[in-house]
């Protein structure tokens, strides 16, 4: 075991005696599996189990500067949840994007359930959910997403392009309709009276959901639609875009134009190129095309997201290789994750 002395006077001594410990492992920081090396020399099962052991993400005491947008991914599978793949995460979309006191959430999969403990626990008694679409794995968390469920709480749940189809609010209802599919259905769910259902024309740009910040919306390539957000705020732009599938050879322009410059893009990454084309009509990208698109939009960094359910941690381990190797702004997005956009 080795000891850190983390004091000021310490840390240089510290981090010199840290670098030597991995190096004596043989962990190289720059490699992919170098963070699972390290969990597991550290005596934890994985690097999952070491993360958990160290923090709850949604809990950090560090107050984070005004400028520093922080992103959590909370569900990062896509279509349907997969427990049993441990390293990359299997609840499907919610991403908790926040800047300041400020927080948004983006997608009610099986993640928005973690999520929604962690609000419990900073007792903001408000939350403002964003959907990208109402396919089920962006709304089945919908329903225990702690907030939701507890008197008092003001939640609005914003979605774009369902106006001509009854509104959120009644497609939501019809989803979680009294019986026999669901025992708690909407219309008593414990937050109710003040609960929100809104709507929006895709390719609006929304200002009123949060001081400060500024969110964008595109139209995705999706059955059913599906919209494409960025969010502005304190200098700082984060894109979410999921799920869209692209043509290729013809980058999808409004999506080049929603992730123009962006700080950080999250795109949805379910297959790779070499499966693409059996997948065709699926309403789904690859990474690589999420390469191509941020080089051409200069933007900064991409996050890889909603994982094909068969893609499991082996296949995840050697895409994430390829594609850091393929670009350094590859980021491989997991469950639990925290990105701070600087
Ligand atoms: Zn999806
Ligand atoms: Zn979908």
């Amino acid at each position: 075991m080795v000891t850190i002395d983390l004091s000021a006077a310490g840390a240089k001594k510290a981090a010199t005696r840290l670098r030597d410990f991995l190096s004596a492992a043989g962990i190289d920081l720059k490699q992919t599996h170098a963070y699972e090396a390290l969990a597991r020399t550290l005596g934890y099962a994985n690097w999952n189990t070491l993360q958990a052991t160290l923090s709850t993400p949604g809990d950090s005491a560090e107050p984070k500067s005004a400028a520093t947008m922080s992103v959590t991914f909370w569900g990062v599978r896509g279509s349907f949840p997969t427990p049993n793949h441990v390293i990359y995460g299997g609840n499907t979309s919610c991403v908790e994007i926040a800047l300041g006191d400020t927080s948004l959430i983006f997608d009610a999969g099986t993640g928005i359930r973690f999520c929604g403990e962690a609000y419990l626990r900073r007792q903001t008694r408000s939350a403002v959910v964003l959907l990208s679409h109402c396919h089920w794995d962006h709304i089945i968390g919908l329903s225990f997403f702690a907030p939701i469920q507890t008197e008092g709480w003001r939640v609005r749940v914003l979605a774009g392009g369902l106006a001509d189809r009854g509104g959120v609010g009644a497609i939501l209802a019809n989803a979680y309709a009294p019986g026999p599919t669901y025992p708690h259905p909407l219309k008593n769910w414990y937050a109710k009276d003040t609960t929100s259902y809104e709507d929006f024309e895709v390719g609006d740009v929304l200002t009123d959901v949060a001081p400060g910040v500024v969110i964008r919306t595109a139209a995705l390539n999706h059955q059913n639609g599906a919209t494409g957000y960025r969010i502005e705020a304190g200098g700082k732009s984060v894109c979410y875009v999921t799920d869209t599938e692209h043509v290729p050879g013809k980058p999808d322009q409004n999506v080049l134009g929603l992730i123009k410059d962006a700080d950080l893009v999250i795109y949805n990454a379910t297959f790779t190129d070499e499966e693409f084309p059996s997948k065709v009509g699926w309403g789904h990208s690859t990474w690589q095309e999420g390469v191509r698109l941020c080089k051409a939009a200069n933007a900064k960094r991409l996050a890889l997201f909603h994982h094909d359910p068969d893609h499991d941690d082996a296949f995840m381990a050697r895409l994430e290789d390829e594609a850091r190797n393929a670009w350094d702004g590859v980021i491989v997005a997991r469950d639990s994750m925290v990105l701070d956009v600087n």
